[in-house]
């Protein structure tokens, strides 16, 4: 039996399982943990999304769960709406809310974004607890249950089987989401912000679509609680219980969509046994159990940062996603310019950082169909040339066309989207993603499907010819056999042909390569030649910063050197080597 097929079968034993439960002699007690299980699942879902896949860190999700339940049981208990409707409004006030705390806080870098969650947190809470309308601290109480089709969801068995259908639901919906366009957008986020932009993501929308996610399934948890509960009041929704929620995700595994299940079996499992014998054991009643949490945390964060879930995880064989995309149909390609047209016209752009002149009055041009190479000692400012011309970043002065249209002051992904694609000196990738995801980053601007079409899958068929595109581009650099490995476990050489194959699969009019063949063996130097060869051949404009000098010599049309930010001659290679001034500058430090 292969990994997936083995996966199957264990999910669809896991949902036997669950069905059959209820059914089962178990005492009310387990049922109601179970329920409680399964509510906090929801909520710690969401935190794998936003911590462990985007890198977001919440302590405020619990307020997210009291927007659900307070809108849930106050329309009930006040207007008598059904509880199949208080789930949508409960959903729309969350939307409102969560995009307008996500505009504000998602901008917010470092350690200020889990300090405004704790703000949020706390201020639901008092909110909560000081509205006459919502029953101050004592909350709303007697909340109806809910009915489906008649049979009323009175018991914890009834309720049980909705609940965990939900679970199941979402968990699915996740896991597709994850292997998808938008999720790989999404996993980049981890990556940093410039590579992702530099793959025509828009990562703002990105870390707003994990929000808005993390917080609607928040939402339902909370929706869940107030018909399970039968009522509701704040202290469910604090920070203490956020805490908890974040407590959860990481005892789970934050990278796993299954770390959720995990951490809420161990976290509510535990909690019980610690609140019936640490009072015990200390011969009075207290929270000892909130001590022990955080002693555990800590040993977590220490020796096992990646939570249960992984553990379990490097157990299971490793699934490798089914090559379903041969025979799907070609991207369309954009039409490229007519060779010898003027491609890129940088001039005269000038950056200072602080009092250093990185670039100084640079002018260049790249033609269709030809390669240039940038070339100059460690420090002359090749690197901040391209990050001028790829609008990693703005320039202090001066004009960069792409095709005769003004580029420098566009972000980086709009610059992306007009057929810039880059390369990074040091390697920028997601060591979790395989080969074959990475790379599909590459094509993003070239597929359209979101969130919602991932989920149901609805967008397969361009899901296929995106893997497609990311297979054909790794095999035109020699990386067919690589695509399922893990882009973490590649060797620096086999990482930089990856970045090649990711920027090809743009479809870009012009290249844009930092130093590609560093690191990589003479073979591999050789192969890389033959690509760009043919790809100039194909009519691509390259810019190439190399050290290799056989390399550069051998392949490109023509040379800019640079010295100290500024261009010292351009030239063929022959008028270049033979240049004293460079001889002296450049090419005599270096042999
Ligand atoms: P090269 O790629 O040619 O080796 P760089 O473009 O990386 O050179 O760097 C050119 C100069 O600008 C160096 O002196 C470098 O220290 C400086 N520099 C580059 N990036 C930054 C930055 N973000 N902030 C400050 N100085 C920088
Ligand atoms: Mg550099």
């Amino acid at each position: 039996m292969n990994a997936a097929a083995f996966r199957r079968r264990s999910l669809i034993a896991f949902c036997i399982l669950l069905a059959a439960l209820p059914q089962l002699p178990v005492p009310e007690f387990w049922i109601t943990q179970l329920n409680y299980i399964g509510l906090y699942t929801l909520v710690v879902l969401g935190l794998v999304l936003l911590t462990g896949i985007a890198g977001l860190t919440s302590f405020g999700q619990a307020a997210f769960v009291g927007i659900g339940a307070y809108t849930a049981a106050y329309l009930t208990l006040t207007y008598g709406v059904s509880p199949w409707l208080t789930v949508f409004a409960g959903l729309a006030i969350t939307t409102v809310v969560a995009l307008q705390l996500g505009w504000v806080t998602l901008r917010m870098s470092g350690h200020y974004l889990p300090l405004a969650t704790i703000a949020w947190g706390l201020s639901l809470y008092y909110l909560l607890g000081n509205m006459e309308a919502l029953g101050k601290y004592d909350g709303l109480l007697g909340v109806p249950a809910m009915s489906f089709f008649g049979i009323d969801l009175n018991t914890g068995r009834h309720f049980f089987y909705l609940l965990w259908l939900i679970v199941v639901l979402a968990s699915i919906g996740i896991t597709r989401l994850l292997d998808s366009r938008s999720g790989r957008a999404m996993r980049a986020l981890k990556g940093g912000v410039t590579m992702a932009e530099a793959m025509g993501i828009d990562t703002f929308r990105s870390k707003v679509n994990v929000f808005l996610i993390a917080a609607l399934l928040a939402s339902v948890s909370g929706w869940l609680f107030a018909y399970f509960q039968r009522s509701v009041n704040p202290s469910p929704f604090g920070l203490k219980m956020g805490i908890e929620y974040l407590f959860m995700a990481v005892i789970g595994g934050v990278g796993h969509v299954w770390g959720a299940l995990a951490g809420a079996v161990v976290v509510k499992v535990l909690e019980d046994q610690l609140q019936a014998w640490l009072p015990r054991l200390m011969g009075a009643s207290g929270n000892y159990e909130v001590i022990v949490f955080g002693i555990l945390l800590v040993l977590v964060l220490k020796y096992a940062r990646d939570g249960v879930w992984a553990f379990i995880e490097q157990r299971l064989p490793r699934v490798q996603r089914a090559e379903d995309w041969r025979g799907a149909a070609a991207l369309p390609e954009r039409a490229k310019p007519a060779a010898g047209e003027v491609v890129l016209d940088v001039q005269a752009v000038h950056k200072e950082f602080g009092g250093l002149v990185a670039v100084r009055d640079v002018s260049f041009q790249v033609r269709a169909g030809e390669i240039m190479g940038l070339i100059g000692p460690n420090g002359a400012g090749k690197s901040t040339t391209f990050n001028l011309v790829t609008g990693v970043l703005p320039a202090t002065r001066g004009e960069v066309r792409l095709l005769g249209e003004r580029i420098e002051a566009l972000p980086s992904r709009e610059i992306a989207r007009r057929g810039v694609a880059r390369t990074f000196q040091h390697v920028k990738m997601i060591p979790a993603m395989t080969v074959l995801e990475n790379v599909a980053l590459g094509a993003h601007l070239r597929g359209h499907a979101g969130v919602a079409r991932a989920m149901l899958r609805l967008e397969r068929d361009e899901e296929r010819r995106l893997l497609r595109e990311a297979e054909r581009q790794l095999a035109r650099v020699g990386m067919q056999a690589h695509l399922h490995e893990l882009a973490g476990n590649l060797a620096l050489g086999p990482q930089r042909l990856m970045e090649i194959a990711r920027a090809l699969c743009a479809d870009p009019t012009l290249l844009l390569l930092d130093e590609p063949a560093a690191g990589l063996r003479l073979k591999e130097k050789e192969g890389l030649a033959q690509v760009l060869r043919q790809l100039r051949g194909e009519g691509m404009s390259i810019l190439l910063v190399e050290h290799d000098m056989d390399l550069v010599m051998g392949l490109v049309d023509r040379i800019v050197v640079m010295e100290f930010g500024t261009k010292l001659i351009e030239g063929t290679p022959d008028e270049v080597q033979a240049n004293p001034a460079v001889r002296a500058a450049y090419l005599g430090t270096e042999h």
